[in-house]
């Protein structure tokens, strides 16, 4: 093993001013439940969004849940999902007990396919009740199509923009396409609260209604009276603090992720068997993660055996989300690939790796990765 130190993925990236209002927190006391951080938190990052409200929870999984329950989704009913992604992105499906059926990708975003939802809509008996489209390692879906297509069937569209917080489509700000969009702050995203979520939507009464939803669906009344299933959601004064700092150094960390992937470029760009994640016209990616595609005959090894090796020099590098429709939990979902004979999620799944890209990655990290695979290029 290299006793070089660990290189990570993705690690958090503080900026220095957390502790400020973490701070403000302890001298007013705001440790819980909710406050003024929460509510700044909530404010701004609706406003850098371009939506009209936004509520803050415990994580983006939770906001999938809430967004679920507002569009009611409930036993029996069926729900579209994007197949390569996180399993985050469905088991809300779950939750609900319903039921999920899984979209391709297509090459040129590697996120949902318009040709594979366009069938599986016209061939579903019943409309599903929503259609979770995720914008995968910060590249927006083909925004455009996918919503006229929902806007036809009269199905709203989940865009999960877990991943894509400060990207772009068409110069509007991902999470600002569907009825409702989520985000994550999780750990290992763009910015971090250590954890946490956030619903979007220019739906406010929809979001007044996730607040109550997820502080357990208390009546307005004196006495603790509930009329309806909760859950308790919400986020933490301390952790929006972390956020709301988080949220002022964003474009720098979308910047810093860019650059990151501009030196891989420069690196393996001309590689005959390495492409990298594209990213497609009049829209900016936020390079979450530098992910890219290996042709095992032209460079001589599979993502999985680089993988292996860069773990042998404490470099951490992961394959690509492995698709919905092949995990054991889904067995016998029904699943609509890009077209008859392609399946673009198990194509990128057996060829695609994601590289370390940390905003907080040094020159010199960046020099260790580049510099061992240009030597496995060699071999
Ligand atoms: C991280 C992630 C989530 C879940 O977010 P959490 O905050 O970890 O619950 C959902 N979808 C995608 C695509 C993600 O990457």
């Amino acid at each position: 093993m290299s006793q070089h130190p660990r290189i990570f993925l993705s690690s958090p990236h503080m900026s220095g001013k957390e502790q400020q209002y973490i701070h403000d927190a302890f001298e007013t006391n705001w440790i819980a439940p909710l406050g003024p951080n929460v509510d700044s938190f909530e404010q701004e990052l609706a406003a850098y969004t371009g939506v009209r409200d936004a509520a803050a929870v415990s994580s983006g999984t939770a906001a999938i849940h809430l967004a679920l329950r507002l569009l009611d989704v409930r036993a029996g009913d069926t729900v579209f999902c994007s197949s390569l992604t996180f399993i985050a992105s469905a088991n809300p499906i779950l939750y609900q007990g319903a039921e999920p059926v899984f979209i391709d990708s297509e090459p040129e975003t590697w996120n949902m396919s318009p040709y594979a939802l366009e069938r599986a809509l016209s061939e579903a008996e019943v409309m599903p009740k929503a259609v979770i489209v995720v914008n995968l390692y910060g590249q927006s879906a083909k925004m455009d199509e996918i919503v006229a297509i929902c806007d036809r069937y009269g199905v709203p569209v989940v865009e999960d923009a877990a991943e894509s917080l400060g990207a772009e489509y068409k110069g509007k700000k991902s999470g600002s396409f569907g009825k409702f969009a989520v985000f994550s702050f999780n750990g290992n995203k763009i910015i971090t609260t250590s954890g946490g979520g956030m619903l979007v939507s220019n739906d406010e009464e929809a979001l007044r209604k996730a607040r109550f939803l997820a502080t357990q669906a208390r009546d307005p009344a004196q006495h603790y009276q509930h009329s309806e299933l909760g859950h308790n959601y919400r986020m933490s004064n301390i952790l929006a603090g972390v956020g709301l700092a988080q949220l002022e150094v964003l474009d720098e960390r979308v910047a810093a992720r860019r650059a990151v992937f501009d030196r891989y470029v420069e690196a393996f760009g001309h590689v005959d068997g390495i492409d990298f994640m594209p990213e497609i016209d009049g829209t900016l990616h936020n390079r979450w993660l530098t992910t890219l595609t290996l042709d095992r005959e032209k460079v001589g090894f599979t993502p999985l055996e680089l993988i292996d090796r860069l773990a042998e020099e404490n470099i951490e590098a992961r394959p690509v989300w492995k698709p919905l429709h092949l995990q054991p939990l889904f067995e016998g979902a029904k699943y609509y690939a890009h077209t008859d004979n392609r399946s673009v999620s198990n194509e990128l799944f057996e060829n695609g790796i994601c590289l370390p890209s940390g905003s907080n990655m040094t020159i010199e990290q960046q020099d260790r990765v580049i510099h061992f695979i240009n030597g496995m290029l060699k071999e």
